[in-house]
């Protein structure tokens, strides 16, 4: 990674601040601009990093958090680029630390949106459609949101409003093309709208699906039945876009890429510099980590379930570290025990009893499942 990098900018320890730049032997030229993702508390992502590509028409990937997009839009004049200079912002998914500096950010430079068509859908309201006991009045892709209402109190409403209006030019599934020698690779799994930019044997920038020293969280069947009103015409089976299974057949498609390129140059989203020092991924082995993280998470699970049938919150206290499971954590904990579980099930070595607990059936076929799927 740090053989075509230049830092530009210094910045702290977490890399706040910085301003890095690669030029790749194309003659291809990236920005690495991180803004502040502080929500308070324990929990720290570091900054989150996007990128400017300097395509025939620069444009951006991602927009930081809300209320970060002057920031950004700043670090492009630092940069000696006119707002209006940007061609359009691609997002890498629909999570907040991405999309939310987007209104920002548009308003200042009026570049187009683009995104996976699945970004689009959820990020509008549909109250008619919404169950019973949600969130009826915010975005379907917040219809769910465990935080309490200080939190999105302040920092969702007014981003909710804000996305209402957006033009979005939607990006579908598989690897389209999106500028000369840059594509886009539709990898769901840890958000269902998620999108990687491939520059050739150059650079891929794969937001949250691949971070270093973190392993991202899946999403679960479970939360595409919660939006399914909304998806079901497109998407009619939850496992196209949506579980654990989904990401780790993303991760494998991201893993032949890093075999056919070793040298290829990962860039994250989160935890690119951290601890004062640079993370460079190497995009096979950090696939196998993840891989083998799961494979673990997995037989865990059913080590915990040997001891009789368990429900999910259960499960979660006997697996997690105490400290993992304050405030949200606990939501966070168990979103990752029932997507393991969704799988567990697909392999046959849990049952799903009346009573919502989980019981081990005696077998053990998920390793097949997760490296064979
Ligand atoms: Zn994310
Ligand atoms: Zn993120």
């Amino acid at each position: 990674m740090e053989q075509y990098l230049e830092v530009r900018q210094a910045g702290d320890a977490a890399g706040n601040g910085m301003i890095l730049r690669w030029r790749f032997p194309s003659g291809l030229c990236i920005y690495g601009l991180p803004t502040p993702n502080q929500y308070g508390g324990e929990w720290d992502l570091g900054p989150t990093w996007n990128y400017l590509v300097e395509a025939d028409r620069p444009f951006l990937v991602d927009a930081g958090r809300w209320g970060q997009g002057g920031l950004l839009v700043e670090m492009l004049r630092g940069l000696g680029r006119a707002p209006r200079e940007l061609d359009f912002v691609l997002l890498s998914h629909g999570h907040e630390d991405h999309d939310g500096g987007l209104a920002e950010v548009v308003q200042q430079t009026d570049a187009r949106v683009k995104a996976h068509a699945v970004y689009s859908r959820l990020v509008r309201k549909y109250p008619e459609l919404a169950p019973e006991g949600y969130k009826r009045d915010f975005p379907a892709k917040c219809w769910h949101c465990f935080m309490p209402e200080s939190f999105y109190s302040r920092n969702c409403l007014a981003y909710h409003h804000e996305s209402q209006a957006r033009r979005v030019e939607e990006i579908g599934d598989g690897r389209q093309p999106l500028a000369p020698g840059l594509e886009t690779l539709h990898v769901p799994g840890h958000s269902p709208d998620a999108l990687a930019l491939l520059a050739g044997d150059e650079a891929l920038i794969v937001g949250d699906t691949i971070l270093p020293g973190i392993t991202p969280w899946p999403t679960g069947h479970y939360l595409y039945h919660q939006v399914a009103s909304v998806l079901a015409d497109e998407y009619p089976e939850p496992a196209a876009i949506f579980g654990l299974k989904r990401y780790l057949r993303s991760l494998k498609e991201l893993r032949a890429l890093g075999l056919a390129h070793p040298d290829i140059v990962v860039l994250p989203a989160h935890r690119l510099y951290h601890g004062g020092r640079f993370n460079a991924l190497d995009l096979a082995a950090r696939v196998e980590e993840l891989i083998q993280h799961h494979l673990n998470r997995c037989a865990d699970i059913l080590r915990i379930l040997a001891g009789g049938p368990q429900d999910v919150e259960a499960i979660a206290r006997a697996h997690f570290e105490p400290d993992k499971l304050q405030g949200p954590g606990i939501m966070m904990a168990k979103n990752e025990v029932l997507c393991h579980c969704e799988l567990l099930m697909e392999a046959g070595d849990v049952v799903r009893l009346e009573n919502k607990t989980y019981a081990a059936t005696g077998s053990q076929n998920f390793e097949g499942l997760i490296l064979g799927s």
